[in-house]
C-alpha cells in the first residue's frame, strides 16, 4: 500500500476558488494516464481522479462534479437561506407546509437512516449542533455551550420521526427540529454524481475523495483505488495508521473526532454530537466504514462513532454494516473480521480487537 493518495489529499494547497483546475497527467503510470482535478466544496478538499479517458473528457466530466457540487452545497445548508435553510425556518412555525422537491429525496433518506440507527445517527439535532458552534466555517475561538441550554434542547428531543413526508407536503410536529445534514450530504453527493457521471459521460474508472471519505468505481490502470485511514493521534496530519483497497463501487466512509473540532480547557471539542446527551461523543478517535452506498457508509460512520466502542457491535449488526474499523479513545483498534481482511495496517496498533459474526 501507499498513503500517497492520503499525502496528496493533505497536502492539497489552501484553495480560494471554488475550482483549481489542475489537469495533469499522473507521472507515475504506466500505461494509463489519469487526470486530476481538486475542488473546494462542503467545507474541504474534494479530490477526482480518472482514468481511461481523453484530456477534453477529464475536463467535461469535472466541470459537471463542481456544478453538482455547487448545487447540492446551496440546496442543502441548514442555516442559509436555500431550500433546507427555508425547510427548517417553517419547521420550526410546526406544522404542514409544501417543502422544496430538491430536499426531500435525501430528508427522506436521512429519516430511514436515523431510525435504522436508533437516532445514534440523528439530522434533527441541527440546533445542538449550532449552539456547540459547528455551523460555521471557522469555530476556533467558540466556548461550550451552557449546560441549561443543552438540556432544554434534550428535553424538547427532537427526531427524525418527529417529521412526517407525503409527496411535498411535509409535517413537523415539533418546532425544536432543524434538520442538518452534515454527517450524510458528502455521501449522498458522491452517489449521485457517480450514478450520474456513469450514466451520462459512460464513466468507468474515477475515484472521488472528500476529507477522509471516498467512492470509487473501477480503478487505476492495472491497480485499485487505494484510500488512507489517518492517524487520529498523530501530530501530522498526514499520517495513515492503514490503507484499503477500494473494490469497484465501494464508498468508504471515516468520521473523525479530529476533523472539525475546537480546545476548551485543553479538551478537544469537536463535531459528533451525542443526541443522548447533547454533548460531543465520548469514546471513539474515529470510525471507518465500507459499504456500496456512499450514504448509508457516511451514516453509519457518524452512528457508529456515537455509540462508540462498547456499543458500536450491536449497531453494525443492527445496520448491516459489515466492514468497521473504530480506533478509540486509548487508541486501541476495533474492527469487524471482514475489516481485517481488507485493511493493511502501516502502523501496529496497539491492541487489536476483532469481532467474528
Ligand atoms: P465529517 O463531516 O467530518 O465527515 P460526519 O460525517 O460524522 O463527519 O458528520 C459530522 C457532522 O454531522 C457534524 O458537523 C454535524 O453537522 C452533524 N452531526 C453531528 N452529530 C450528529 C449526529 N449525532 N447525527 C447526525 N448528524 C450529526
Ligand atoms: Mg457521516
Amino acid at each position: 500500500m501507499s498513503p500517497r493518495l492520503l499525502l496528496n489529499k493533505l497536502n492539497a494547497p489552501r484553495l480560494t476558488l471554488s475550482l483549481l483546475l489542475l489537469l495533469s497527467v499522473s507521472a507515475c503510470q504506466q500505461t494509463t494516464p489519469s487526470y486530476k482535478t481538486s475542488i473546494f466544496s462542503f467545507g474541504t478538499v474534494i479530490q477526482v481522479e480518472i482514468s481511461d479517458v481523453n484530456q477534453v473528457q477529464a475536463q467535461q466530466v469535472f466541470t459537471a462534479i463542481e456544478d453538482d457540487l455547487k448545487r447540492m452545497h446551496i440546496l442543502w445548508h441548514p442555516w442559509q437561506s436555500g431550500p433546507l435553510g427555508r425547510t427548517n425556518s417553517l419547521c420550526g412555525m410546526a406544522g404542514t407546509f409544501s417543502a422544496p422537491t430538491s430536499v426531500i429525496p435525501l430528508i427522506i433518506k436521512a429519516k430511514q437512516l436515523a431510525i435504522q440507527s436508533d437516532h445514534l445517527f440523528n439530522p434533527a439535532i441541527g440546533k445542538l449542533v449550532k449552539l456547540w458552534g459547528f455551523q460555521q466555517d471557522s469555530f476556533d475561538k467558540n466556548t461550550p455551550p451552557d449546560d441549561a441550554k443543552i438540556q432544554a434542547l434534550l428535553k424538547a428531543n427532537p427526531r427524525m420521526t418527529d417529521i412526517t413526508i407525503k409527496g411535498v407536503r411535509f409535517t413537523c410536529n415539533n418546532p425544536a427540529v432543524r434538520i442538518d445534514l452534515g454527517g450524510i450530504a458528502k455521501g449522498y453527493a458522491l452517489e449521485k454524481i457517480i450514478a450520474n457521471l456513469k450514466q451520462k459521460y459512460q464513466v468507468k474508472n474515477i475515484m472521488i475523495s472528500a476529507g477522509g471519505d471516498l467512492k470509487a468505481i473501477g480503478q487505476h490502470g492495472e491497480r485499485p483505488w487505494v484510500i488512507g485511514i489517518r492517524d487520529p493521534l498523530a501530530t501530522d496530519k498526514h499520517t495513515a495508521i492503514a490503507s484499503i483497497r477500494a473494490k469497484s463501487g465501494d464508498s468508504i466512509f471515516t468520521s473523525g473526532s479530529y476533523e472539525r473540532y475546537y480546545l476548551a480547557n485543553n479538551k478537544r471539542i469537536h463535531h459528533i454530537i451525542d443526541p443522548r446527551t447533547g454533548y460531543p461523543a465520548k469514546g471513539s478517535l474515529s470510525v471507518t466504514v465500507i459499504h456500496p452506498d456512499a450514504t448509508t457508509a457516511d451514516a453509519a460512520a457518524t452512528a457508529l462513532f456515537v455509540a462508540g466502542p462498547n456499543q458500536w457491535v450491536e449497531l453494525a449488526n443492527k445496520m448491516g454494516i459489515k466492514y468497521v474499523l473504530l480506533i478509540d479513545d486509548k487508541n486501541n483498534v476495533h474492527v469487524t473480521q471482514a475489516m481485517l481482511d481488507r485493511v493493511e495496517f502501516i502502523k501496529e496498533p496497539a491492541s487489536l480487537f476483532v469481532v467474528r459474526p
